[in-house]
């Protein structure tokens, strides 16, 4: 069954009377369940299709359907509420936010829910905490962690709504090779529970713990 639906998905990008075809016609299916790594040349266009399914931009043309949803047809506050309900981000470039401490930040996705009572919150923060390695540090803020405690509080925070997909573009970029282990090691489990995963990943060992991986070449995948 499908999770990840692109449909003949192109994306330019324009700039005055210059066009910029990033993508030139994607069809990629995702099933549910599988861990899925996305690797292609710098250039070749893996980040903008990672911005497809998460919503942060739109194709040009083409469709794209997540989790029964038809993406590209929803409004800004349409895909806020689903991304902090049914997708976990974890970005290179981390945003965390400067002046909340470690538990709040992994907190925030909960805020979207309506399902988790607010006394509950901060108990699931503290778990996901616990989960990458941080269980002590949830009152620090963010510029008193390292890069990497920072990109595992990042990681926290995409668990926070257990959602049913977790997306990262290069999300453990960051880490050295020891706690970047550990963490394919926790999204391994996590895919091993059920939780769909994809990712972005320059590193072919890394892509090579996927269950499949998907070469992006000149704005198409390659076979
Ligand atoms: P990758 O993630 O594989 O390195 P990207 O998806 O970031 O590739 O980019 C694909 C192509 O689209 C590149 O040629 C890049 O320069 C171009 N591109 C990406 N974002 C923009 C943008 N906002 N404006 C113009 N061109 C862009
Ligand atoms: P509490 O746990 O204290 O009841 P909630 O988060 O459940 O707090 O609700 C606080 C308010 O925010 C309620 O009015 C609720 O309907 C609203 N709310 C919660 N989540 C969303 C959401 N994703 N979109 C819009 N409104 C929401």
């Amino acid at each position: 069954q499908a999770l990840i639906e692109l449909s003949g998905v192109t994306k330019v990008y324009r700039s005055g009377k210059l066009e910029y075809p990033a993508l030139r016609g994607v069809d990629l299916t995702i099933a549910d369940g599988d861990m899925v790594a996305i690797v292609g040349p710098s250039g070749s266009g893996k980040s903008t299709v990672m911005n497809m399914i998460t919503g942060i931009d739109r194709p040009t043309e083409g469709t794209v359907t997540v989790d029964g949803q038809r993406i590209d047809l929803m409004s800004e506050e349409e895909l806020a509420v689903w991304r902090g309900r049914r997708v976990g981000v974890v970005f290179q470039f981390f945003q965390l936010l400067p002046t909340l401490s470690a538990l709040e930040n992994a907190m925030l996705p909960l805020d979207f829910s309506r399902r988790v009572p607010k006394r509950e919150r901060a108990d699931i923060a503290r778990h996901n905490l616990e989960l990458v390695g941080l269980g002590d540090k949830g009152d620090h803020l963010p510029a008193e962690l390292s890069g990497g405690e920072q990109q595992r509080v990042a990681i926290a925070r995409a668990l926070a709504a257990d959602p049913p997909l977790l997306i990262g573009d290069e999300p453990t970029g960051n880490l050295d090779t020891k706690t970047a282990a550990e963490m394919f090691d926790l999204l391994h489990r996590l895919n091993s529970e059920g939780t769909t995963v994809l990712y972005v990943t320059h590193d072919l060992e890394l892509a090579g713990r996927a269950n499949r991986v998907v070469t992006i070449r000149d704005g198409v995948v390659a076979d």
